[in-house]
Order: structure tokens, then sequence, then C-alpha cells
């Protein structure tokens, strides 16, 4: 695989490009009602999403360009036949000092192994209830078993630091948080609580059906006690915390505490164009410089120039708005699927 020097590059707030999340299918076995609640979408075309071979060859151009961590995503990544091919073409180049998988575990349990033994490092598994009935209602899917079956299946499989993400709803699952706390700790893995988040596709998002962090807390709190900040910085998105047992966990605040300010993440979909923020309305396309015969310096320098002109501050602008709702309505998003948050990548 070709290797040049890497030289980090930094935008025009002197954040630097650390972070891909490369989503490998814009489908997905789950249609969660705060991602993907309606009855339709319109797709990618089959023929514009990029072979594991053109993910890889973008990939070591992000890797030039400073990128050192990897999250594959989706829509749902285990969707992707034969996805271990792609995580051993990453592992070739050790500059992706960290390859993790965010998953909703559907398919976890027969692919975990094969996962692991391909080199992936790290997983994370949404998890949003552990109650049957209300996962049906939440998915539209009977899954809950699947997911926890996978759960197991990726500590037997050897992965360590599984993480859980929780996105909490008012009304649908805030009365679950210190289960989920519970639940998480009893598996070794750390939860991260997610605000809902007005990102493309969240067609039923309001402020009112945002649990805050503050009322995240407090309920953890009622149930275990003092709760120790662990006051890391850093560009993580989930902010830490400490039980008194010494159990940690997450919350990721960016719909009511962005942090736009250190966000070093970028995502590119599965056919090929990049995105500079969760919330931003354009993209770069890659695929067509890619597939017209690009040189690895040409990829490089449209990188460069973008990262350069990088301004977005997209959870940040979303917090000042007075009248705050969806980020685009159905009919862009039928007209443009990429504004989906299930097509960028969460
Ligand atoms: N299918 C995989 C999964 O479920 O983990 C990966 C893709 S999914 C889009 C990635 C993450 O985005 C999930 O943890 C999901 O809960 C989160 N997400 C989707 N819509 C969201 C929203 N409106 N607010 C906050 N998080 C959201």
């Amino acid at each position: 695989m070709e290797r040049r020097e890497i030289q980090t590059l930094h935008d025009r707030f002197s954040r630097p490009l650390r972070n891909l999340r490369v989503s490998v299918t814009d489908r997905c076995n789950l249609r969660c009602s705060y991602c993907m609640p309606e009855a339709e979408y319109t797709w990618l075309p089959r023929a514009d999403v990029l072979t594991f071979e053109e993910i890889a060859r973008v990939a070591t151009v992000f890797a030039d360009a400073g990128v050192d961590r990897i999250r594959l995503t989706g829509g749902e990544p285990l969707l992707r036949r034969d996805l271990p091919s792609l995580i051993r073409l990453l592992r070739r180049d050790d500059r992706i000092r960290d390859l993790a998988l965010t998953t909703n575990g559907m398919l976890l349990a027969e692919q975990a192994t094969a996962l692991r033994a391909a080199g992936l490092h790290r997983l994370n598994v949404s998890l949003d209830t552990l109650r049957p009935d209300r996962f049906r209602a939440l998915t539209r899917q009977d899954g809950l078993a699947a997911v926890l079956n996978g759960i197991a299946a990726a500590g037997d499989a050897g992965f360590t630091g599984l993480k859980l993400d929780c996105v909490v709803v008012r009304g649908v699952n805030d009365d679950e948080i210190v289960d989920l706390a519970t639940f998480a700790r009893s598996r070794g893995a750390e939860i991260r609580f997610i605000e809902y988040m007005d990102v493309g596709g969240a067609t039923q998002w309001s402020m009112d059906r945002v649990v805050d962090r503050g009322a995240i807390l407090q309920a953890l709190e009622l149930s275990f006690g003092a709760i120790e900040p662990l006051h890391e910085g850093g560009s993580a998105p989930a902010e830490r915390f400490r039980l008194a047992d010494g159990t940690t966990f997450g919350i990721i605040a960016s719909t009511t505490t962005p942090f736009c300010a250190t966000c070093d993440r970028s995502r590119l979909t599965a056919d090929g164009h990049w995105f500079l923020c969760l919330y931003a309305l354009q993209g770069i396309d890659l695929r067509t410089p890619l597939r017209n015969g690009a040189s690895s310096a040409e990829l490089r320098s449209i990188i460069a120039t973008g990262w350069g002109a990088r301004r977005d501050r997209g959870a940040e602008e979303r917090l000042v708005l007075r009248e705050r709702s969806t980020l685009v309505p159905l009919d862009g998003l039928r007209r443009d699927p990429h504004l989906e948050m299930h097509t960028r990548g969460g």
C-alpha cells in the first residue's frame, strides 16, 4: 500500500483532522424512530457505493493527512457483505492506530469472532432499551434478544472496552436510564447516554423530547449517589463520569452542550461524499476524482483544501436558533439522501 509522510491538517479554527467515520452502507435493518422513522427511503445507487479497495485507498490518503482513527458505521455496517475483508485492508496501514465499529448488534452474534480475527480494535453497540416490546415499538423489529446475544458474543470473541450507546428520548426510554446503566455495569461495558439530536432524518425531533445532560445525571445520582466528573478534556464527544463504586459512564450532550470547538471528526458516505460536520448540508465528492483516476497527491490536495476551509460549528449554530425544529424537511431528505444521518454515518 502507498505510504507517504503524515502532515496533520488544521481547519480555520485550528482543529486537526484526526477522526474519520466511514459509512459502509446506507441500508439498515432497524427503523429507529429517532433516526429512520419513515416508511420509505431514497437509497444511494448501488453502482455509486465504494468498493472495499476504494475505501482503503481513500483511507490511506486520509492517513497521509493525519487521520489516525477510523470508525466504520452506516446504516448498519454489518449488513455489508464480508466486512472483515475491509477491516483487514484497513489494518495494513499501521498509522490507523484505532479502528472501531458502531453497530446495532442485530448481526453481531454471528460476526463477532470474524471481526475480531480480522483485527477490529473496538466495538460500540447501540442499545436504547432492555424491554422486548419497547424495542419492537422503537425499531419496528423484534430484535432485542439478537442484540443481547451480540453483546455477549462480543465479549466471548475477546473484545474488551465495549461501549453501549443509548439515545435518550423523553416518553420513550427515559425511565430506563438506571436499568441500562446497571446492565452495562453487569456486562463490564461503558454506557454512553446520547441526547436526542435534531440531525437530518430525525423528522420526529422536538426540543421537548430531549432529555438533557442535567436530567440524565440527576436520574443516575438519585439511584447511585454522588457522581464524579472525570474532566478528561480532549476531542472525544462523550464527557465521562464515575460512580462511587468506580463504574464509569459517558454523556454525549451534542444538543444542549455542543463540543464543536474540539471536533476533529469528519464523515465519508458509502458513495464517497465527505462531510465535515454532522449538520453540514453539503459534502465534498471524492468518488468522482477517485474513479477518474486521481493520484493520491491530487486526492490529498482536495482533502487539504476542504479541511483548510472548514468553519463548521453545526451543533453550536443550532443551539442559538430561536425556533429549533428538524434540520431538513422530509421532501429535502427524499431529494438528497446524503442529508440523512443513516447515510452520512452516526
Ligand atoms: N446502525 C448502527 C447503530 O445503530 O449503531 C450505526 C449507525 S447509527 C446512525 C449510529 C449512531 O447514531 C447510533 O448510536 C444511533 O443511536 C445514533 N443516532 C441516530 N440518530 C440519532 C439522533 N437523532 N440523535 C442522537 N443519536 C442518533
